[in-house]
């Protein structure tokens, strides 16, 4: 008998378990709408034409070795995706108030941010959205930190609870951590305008909330990188603290090479303080940033030693080079166009059909997802007679669907409420 006999079975993973799902359905309808990856029209993965042209420079340069990078990554790619997210001009940047360092992916941006925060930061609770990406509980709960949520969705609109949202913010102890997500809010779609983020900021920073940012979709969302970091960049250019975990997953299409950033920025304002007192040139902030740079280092080093070399070296040979930097924007443009234009092709099959509701969420709602209001009866139900897979909370992945699977996808929701 084994010693882990003891041991019993997990559950599947929310998200991931729905193409364990898809992939045992034998049906040659079945429609894969669960996880977020970006799908063609002719509902294949897309490996974009710069980064094969990225790569094929890579393999093509006979001095590139294998050796280990340093703990915190790629020099290149860190500065170039600080200023990707940040924008060439930030103050922050410019001051050396940033600390950046290569993590995996996304989720490992996040749980290094986390795992730091959790060490040296005096305030253990972070708030996230109500709804969010179903593994940001876990990532800050086994980092040590206290979860708690803000309202952020609204039902009955089915865009956001801003009310909501500034009460629990505005009721969050301070100094208080709270994820932001950048653009493109998964699973719900649902960002709040430009105005209403200026409010967020205002009402975080009078309360000393802590920002960390969560920026899996830029560029994805509208299909501009600027203006997919503009929530960021506010909170940035007011001098004010901020965690930002970039991901290139989506944007890059480089979803199994897990690449991606934690970039610190350190308030400006003791720098500023300083100086004026001094009158000298201080390194205050930038000092700050170093330091934090160093305890980084301490939580990657036992964690994964360091990231992996390959595909940092494909974004950082794209950020670096003009030409291959617009041929990647016209590229994440198609990518992002493409799922515009399927929010509205299901929204007409849909009015086509005169299926029962209000269904103009599905094209006011932005970037990968659309969080539809079926319940997980109805999701149950369309997988089960139409072998549509989805998160039973109703989030369909746009990224998956085509020209062709829209009528399928159509009947299906149709069948369903009616
Ligand atoms: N954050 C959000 C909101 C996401 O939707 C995702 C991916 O689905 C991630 C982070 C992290 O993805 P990855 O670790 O693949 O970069």
């Amino acid at each position: 008998i084994s010693v882990f006999d003891h041991v019993v079975r997990a559950p599947e993973d929310p998200i991931l378990g729905v193409t364990v799902a898809y992939n045992k359905d034998p049906s040659p309808v079945k429609l894969n709408l669960g996880v977020g990856a970006y799908r063609t029209e002719e509902g294949k993965p897309l490996v974009l034409n710069v980064v094969r042209k990225a790569e094929q420079m890579l393999v093509n340069d006979r001095s590139r070795v294998k050796e280990y990078l340093p703990i915190v990554g790629l020099a290149d790619f860190n500065k170039l995706s600080a200023k990707l997210i940040l924008g060439a001009d930030s103050p922050a940047i410019q001051d050396n108030r940033v600390t950046t360092v290569q993590c995996l992916s996304g989720t490992g941006s996040l749980r290094v941010g986390a795992e730091f925060l959790a060490r040296h930061y005096h305030q253990h609770t972070i708030y996230i959205p109500q709804p969010t990406w179903g593994n940001h509980v876990k990532i800050f709960g086994l980092a040590g930190l206290a979860v708690k949520t803000y309202r952020y969705y609204d039902p009955a609109t089915r865009g956001l609870n801003f009310r909501g949202l500034l009460e629990d913010l505005g009721s969050a102890p301070s100094g208080a951590i709270v994820l932001l997500h950048a653009c493109a809010h998964n699973p719900t779609g649902v960002d709040p305008t430009a105005q209403e983020w200026e409010q967020i900021r205002q009402l975080m920073r009078l309360k000393a909330l802590l920002p960390f940012f969560d920026s899996a979709y830029q560029g994805f969302a509208s299909g501009n990188l600027d203006a997919d970091a503009q929530s960021i960049r506010m909170f940035v250019r007011d001098g004010g603290e901020c965690l930002v975990a970039q991901s290139y997953a989506k944007n890059m299409g480089l979803y199994g090479e897990r690449v991606g950033a934690l970039s610190m920025s350190i308030s400006g304002f003791s720098e500023r303080l300083t100086v004026s007192v001094k009158d000298e040139q201080s390194t205050g902030s930038a000092d700050v940033a170093s330091r934090v740079e160093s305890q980084l280092k301490l939580v990657i080093r036992p964690m994964y030693s360091n990231p992996p070399i390959h595909g940092a070296s494909i974004v950082a040979t794209i950020l670096k080079d003009r030409a291959m930097f617009q041929e990647w924007e016209v590229e994440l443009k198609a990518m992002a166009d493409r799922i515009i234009s399927m929010r509205k092709q299901l929204f007409d099959a849909l009015r086509s059909r005169g299926t029962p509701g209000d269904w103009s969420h599905i094209i006011k709602q932005i970037g990968m997802f659309t969080f539809t209001g079926l319940n997980s009866t109805q999701v149950a139900f369309m997988t089960k007679e139409y072998h549509i897979y989805l998160t039973s909370d109703g989030r369909i992945s746009m990224a998956g669907l085509s020209s062709r699977t829209v009528p399928h996808l159509a009947d299906a929701i149709h069948a369903a409420v009616t």
